[in-house]
């Protein structure tokens, strides 16, 4: 196919179609969920994308949205955006929380592989034990400040609690900052391992790349198996709901959930009392100083200075 000529001449019509077989599940469609979904999207791999949160002007810097975007759900902007970069994949969209209740329904054993585009450490360990038990392969990154990180995790080698223990990471955005230069950085690497592991050229025990865009290095670190490591040795606590709940990514904004939701009937309520926006999987409510969107799921992001507040706001309008 004339799409894929470059890259055919490359990897050979077999490989090519590997890539078109293969389906890749990105969870989180931040600054490297939404540059490494459309690498692979332009490459002919299909895509599931997940992501609970909306697109926010700060997030422009750095995320493939664009102004239209802002207040909407990144899954569902995402999905409409690589299906115009490439309509000959497969792409499905969930604008919903990656949780231990549908862990194993994103991820099903078949899954080829996963993507870690996530912005916190709890999700991170809930995917590491799902893959563990699923025996899926899967790419975390990570990235903050000038500095990134990628590993492409195995079945039967290395899992993420073999390297990491709960409480190291790389700091947060919100706190640090993040340049954009080292985000996509971070996100290519992402993605030639993914290609790489797609392919069958992955390396047996795949290093830890450690990236920094202020000097320009590239570090390769050897990544082994621990011998005591409680996920290797079956431990289960983010799957089995006692890893704790996965907070948003700073900002004053709150979520919370409702037990059930009619859109359409929410929306007419609404419509009396400010602007309301609907989309297929969401609702964006504003009026003077109050502003949220209402998911198909039951989830609500509120913008408020405060939990309380957010709550507060919440009973009022969708009680
Ligand atoms: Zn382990």
């Amino acid at each position: 196919m004339q799409r894929y000529v470059r890259q055919e001449v490359l990897i050979g019509p077999r490989g090519q179609r590997k890539l078109e077989r293969s389906t890749a599940v990105i969870i989180g469609l931040g600054a490297l969920g939404s540059v490494s979904a459309e690498l692979l999207a332009r490459a002919g791999v299909n895509l599931l994308l997940i992501d609970r949160d909306i697109v926010e002007r700060s997030n422009l810097q750095r995320q493939l949205y664009t102004e239209d975007d802002v207040g909407w759900p990144k899954a569902e902007r995402l999905a409409a955006r690589l299906t115009a970069v490439n309509p000959d994949i497969t792409i499905h969209a969930h604008a919903t929380d990656f949780s231990s209740r549908n862990a194993a329904e994103l991820l099903p054993e078949k899954t080829t592989i996963a993507l870690d585009c996530a912005d916190n450490l709890p999700t991170r360990f809930l995917l590491n034990e799902r893959c563990l038990d699923a025996r899926i392969p899967w790419v975390h990154a990570a990235c903050v400040g000038w500095e990134g990180e990628v590993k492409l995790f195995r079945p039967g080698k290395a899992c993420y609690h073999c390297l990491f223990r709960e409480a190291s990471g790389l700091g947060t955005c919100d706190t640090i900052g993040v340049l954009n230069a080292a985000s996509a950085m971070t996100a290519s690497l992402q993605v030639a391992e993914t290609i790489r592991s797609l392919l069958g050229l992955a390396a047996e025990e795949p290093p830890l790349y450690r990236l920094n865009a202020r000097g320009v290095e590239l570090l390769s670190l050897n990544a082994g198996k621990r011998k005591d490591c409680a996920a290797c040795a079956g431990g289960r606590p983010y799957l089995s709901g006692k890893g704790g709940a996965a907070k948003l990514c700073g900002r004053d904004i709150w979520q919370l959930r409702l037990p059930s939701v009619d859109l359409g009937r929410i929306a007419r309520k609404l419509s009396a009392l400010g602007e309301v926006r609907q989309s297929e999987s969401a609702l964006i409510f504003r009026q003077k100083g109050v502003e949220f969107t209402l998911f198909r799921d039951g989830r609500v992001l509120v913008r408020a200075p405060s939990e309380s507040r957010a709550r507060t706001l919440c009973a009022k309008y969708l009680a």
